[in-house]
């Protein structure tokens, strides 16, 4: 997947800053007013499956035409349709500890905070939430962290063999992912030991005086430290690490371009385009401190969405319960790989019996607080096929994505089947019998559609394993 990268003002060096803000404004300058052929004509070339330059994602950007963007969003639909299908990867964020000693004007769990709540998850308490997400159905998480002496590499290495261990019933956690602050690369090696899946670490805003701005005390003030954190994370062995940036603080024509650059710059220097990219973007500014002005409309919001699809078309792209179901509903028609489900971000939410939103208590509003069994049910009826599939991690199959996107066959081999049978481990354990019902008559029918070969041989073999109490099977 060599892909050959501009050459940029600042040179892509390990471990060394790479965004240069005059650049990325120039190339937002020249490109205004676009040519229509020229908007079509880089649609196609991602629909031919090939990356998108930064300037040719500016041109998108400043297609403001409603023809245009119509057109930018249908070869979003159209690369989903033609290359990821209709699964869609569900996880669960678990907020593990709540200290943080930054001072970030958009999180309610910033230092200054006093009336928020603090809280770790240890031992039994930090048990009892995984057990929690088991018994809804869930298989894979993401551990979430403030920054805090506490939260060392040695403490979150731990609490994820702690999750590791964690088994009831059939339920079982077969992935843990991780979004905490930057380690050095000692750290990111004591961390890749417990046997993690992604890291993740937003930059939030990649305009340095924004992030100056917001970020006002605290280690995560360093920009240049959190820039680079997932190049250590690459120094270490962890190549798979996930980017993402806060829509809302700035401009987000500028993140967007600097998100794509963040992935060229890995390209350049590591040969491998990160996991996946993240967009949460701040809603309700109740209780934010913050400058309100860049708040992003729907119509911007899934416009980018689409275009940082058609830019970087096999990377993961992660939604979150930020969103609302329409806009959910929405995005994932942008060929989406993961969101999460039955999400609840307050600390020992999951064991909570009222689930009403506490916004004292959470680092942030989320707008779709429908359970996980509620999702299932909706992803169902709209078609899509929901998967907990954990298979290429387990199997040492890295750089899944790409893989995805670029071998011949790869869905059709191991996503798709893999998305039916953690469905039907799911309908068997954890549904209602209507989702059951529903979720079977889809399963049927993804069978009637497969070509009778070996792959569907084994895949109805293994389906009436599962009905026998068999768990655990993939391709
Ligand atoms: Fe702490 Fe993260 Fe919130 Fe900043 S965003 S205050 S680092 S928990
Ligand atoms: Fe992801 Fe691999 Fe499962 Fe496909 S088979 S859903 S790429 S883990």
């Amino acid at each position: 997947m060599k892909f050959n990268p501009e050459k940029y003002r600042i040179p892509d060096e390990p471990m060394k800053p790479f965004i240069d803000e005059g650049e990325i404004y120039e190339f937002l300058e020249k490109t205004k007013n676009p040519d229509k052929q020229r908007v079509k004509d880089i649609i196609q070339k991602s629909l031919n499956k090939n990356r998108l330059t930064l300037e040719d994602t500016a041109y998108l950007i400043n297609a403001n035409d409603p023809e245009l963007i119509e057109e930018i969003k249908e070869g979003a639909r159209e690369l989903k349709r033609k290359i990821y299908g209709d699964r869609i990867v569900l996880f669960a964020p678990l907020y593990v500890g709540n200290l943080c000693t930054n001072n970030c004007a958009y999180c309610g769990y910033r230092v200054t905070n006093k009336a928020v709540k603090r809280l770790t998850l240890k031992g039994k308490e930090l048990i009892e939430q995984v057990e929690a997400l088991e018994d809804d159905g869930h298989k894979r998480l993401i551990l979430v962290f403030g920054e805090h002496p506490m939260y060392d590499a040695n403490f979150i290495a731990e609490t994820v063999r702690t999750v590791y261990k964690v088994k009831k019933g059939n339920g079982e956690i077969r992935r843990v992912n991780i979004n905490a602050a930057p380690l050095d690369i000692e750290g990111y090696k004591i961390v890749k030991e417990a046997g993690i899946g992604t890291y993740q670490i937003f930059q939030e805003t990649y305009h340095r005086p924004t992030y100056d701005k917001v970020h006002r005390g605290g280690k995560k003030k360093d920009y240049d430290w959190r820039l680079t954190a997932l190049d250590r994370a690459q120094e270490a062995l962890i190549d798979d690490v996930g980017i993402g940036a806060l829509f809302g603080l700035y401009d987000w024509r500028f993140e967007v371009m600097a998100l794509i650059r963040h992935v060229n710059h890995f390209e350049a220097v590591y040969n491998i385009g990160p996991h996946t990219i993240s967009f949460p973007r701040i809603q309700n500014a109740f209780n934010l401190d913050i400058d309100k002005s860049n708040l992003v409309s729907d119509k911007d919001f899934t416009k980018l969405v689409a275009i940082l699809r058609l830019a970087v078309p096999y990377t993961g792209m992660i939604l979150t319960a930020r969103e609302p179901a329409h806009i959910r509903d929405e995005i994932m028609g942008f060929g989406v790989s993961q969101i999460d489900g039955g999400t609840n971000i307050q600390m020992k939410g999951y064991t909570k019996k009222d689930k009403e939103q506490r916004l004292d208590e959470e680092q942030f509003e989320i707008n779709d607080t429908r359970s996980l069994g509620e999702i299932m049910e909706d992803l169902i009826d709209h078609g899509f096929i929901p998967s907990f599939c954990t298979a290429c991690y387990r199997l040492g199959r890295t750089g899944e994505h790409f893989m995805e996107f670029s071998v011949p066959g790869f869905i059709k081999r191991f996503c798709t089947p893999n998305a039916i049978l953690t469905l039907a481990e799911y309908l068997e354990d954890y549904a209602t019998p209507e989702t059951k019902a529903k979720g079977y008559k889809l399963i049927d029918k993804n069978l009637n559609q497969m070509e009778n070969d070996k792959t569907k041989e084994e895949l109805i073999k293994k389906l009436g394993q599962i009905k026998q109490g068999y768990r655990d099977l993939y391709f």
